[in-house]
């Protein structure tokens, strides 16, 4: 049986796969068992930050397995306690809570934003606390995960049908319409507010400047939870580490994953001062969350992503617009830094199976061709792929 064969025959058939094999790669180019090279504009979903087998976070991840590979969150260990020092010095944030996944740092951002929200009512109504505010609000489009609370805020109705009920308290609002949000605080009790800057999944679609902003002016003013989820925008993808940087504000809460680690399972969520200690001793917890090897990969890359690296980001992020903007075949291209989704005028899934053909993986969202290479492709690696892509467009 070859490895395709086995694989769909005893792995859950979750995944519509694409029919390549991977066997290594270096750097942004990968290879299949035959030998055949592919320029990777996916990065396994914005995720090896610094491309496939990258030196300095080898060396990173080599020495801290060397050492100690985990010791559950019952003891201190180095890794964890200056990654989210890194963290805390790169955003102003004063505490971080580790997990495995964007879901799971989904998941502690909502209990966050629930537990301040019941705190603060206890507080005001100690004989009513039945009826602190609980809801969640999200935007239709939105992505959040793949667990039934992180499904229930994700503003997607087809990822609901399959798996009701869904962990109530979630509603969702238009984005970019923030009468929709103000009119719904009339008539509901908002505990959090929980927003992608960029959605990722959705379609590769910046939300307008003025309503981020007015998001945040509307939690504020009614002191409820801001959470910006960053798992796919998040370290150095958007040209500033995190998204919202680009937008002129501050959440109260960061989640973040996918490229956090360059590769190993990490989640972090990242709280202000105002929500700093919501979590107490048993709120919450995690047996792999803050794993000195993950740990260890993240501080490697986090290290990496200095203000030259961002600035790189968006010169390679111009010079991918630039190449699309107008191009034949190409009917609009959005994002923001190397998260950039192309609208084509054939089917996007051509486009993908054309220039898989032709040694270039990319991606999809929705209906668009979308591009998350590593943060440090090479430029001459990047224009032969785009030079590809653009030929499939045609
Ligand atoms: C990928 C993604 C998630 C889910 O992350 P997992 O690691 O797959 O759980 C959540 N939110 C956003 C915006 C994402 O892009």
């Amino acid at each position: 049986m070859s490895i395709i064969e086995k694989d769909q025959q005893y792995v859950a058939g979750t995944y519509k796969r694409f029919p390549v094999e991977i066997v290594s790669g270096k750097g942004s180019v990968v290879k299949d068992p035959e030998g055949k090279e592919y320029i990777d504009m996916g990065s396994g979903i914005g995720v090896t930050s610094f491309g496939i087998a990258d030196e300095q976070w080898q060396q990173a991840v080599t020495e801290q397995i060397g050492k100690v590979q985990h010791m559950s969150n019952l003891y201190y260990t180095e890794p964890c306690a200056k990654l989210a020092e890194m963290l805390c010095e790169k955003t102003g944030m004063k505490k971080v809570f580790f997990s495995n996944s964007g879901a799971e740092a989904n998941e502690c951002a909502i209990k966050v934003a629930r537990k301040y929200a019941a705190d603060k009512w206890a507080e005001k109504h100690p004989d009513e606390k039945d009826s602190a505010p609980y809801t969640i609000v999200t935007l239709k489009n939105s992505f959040h995960g793949r667990t039934l609370t992180t499904l229930a805020a994700t503003g997607q109705d087809h990822f609901h049908e399959l798996f009701q009920p869904l962990t109530p308290g979630f509603m969702h609002v238009e984005a970019n319409n923030i009468k929709e949000l103000t009119d719904l605080a009339q008539k509901v009790k908002i505990a959090g507010v929980m927003i992608e800057c960029v959605q990722g999944e959705g379609g590769v679609l910046p939300l307008d400047k003025d309503y981020i902003q007015a998001v945040r002016d509307f939690t504020q003013e009614n002191d409820i939870v801001m959470i910006v989820d960053e798992v796919q925008t998040g370290n150095g993808r958007t040209g500033e580490f995190y998204a919202y940087m680009n937008f002129g504000i501050v959440p109260d809460v960061v989640s973040t994953a996918k490229g956090l680690a360059g590769g190993l399972p990490l989640g972090a969520t990242l709280m202000s001062e105002k929500v700093q200690n919501v979590l107490g001793f048993g709120d919450h917890g995690s047996t792999f969350g803050g794993n000195p090897v993950s740990c260890a990969a993240a501080c490697s890359i986090v290290s990496r992503i200095d203000r030259k690296l961002l600035d790189e980001v968006k010169e390679k992020s111009r010079y991918i617009f630039n190449a699309f903007e107008g191009a034949p075949g190409v009917e609009s291209v959005a994002g923001l830094g190397l998260m950039i989704g192309i609208k084509t005028v054939k089917p996007a899934a051509e486009v993908v199976a054309e220039c898989m053909k032709n040694g270039v993986l990319c991606l999809t969202a929705k209906d668009k061709v979308r591009l998350l290479p590593a943060l440090n492709i090479p430029m001459e690696v990047l224009e032969k792929a785009v030079a590809v892509i653009k030929d499939a467009c045609r």
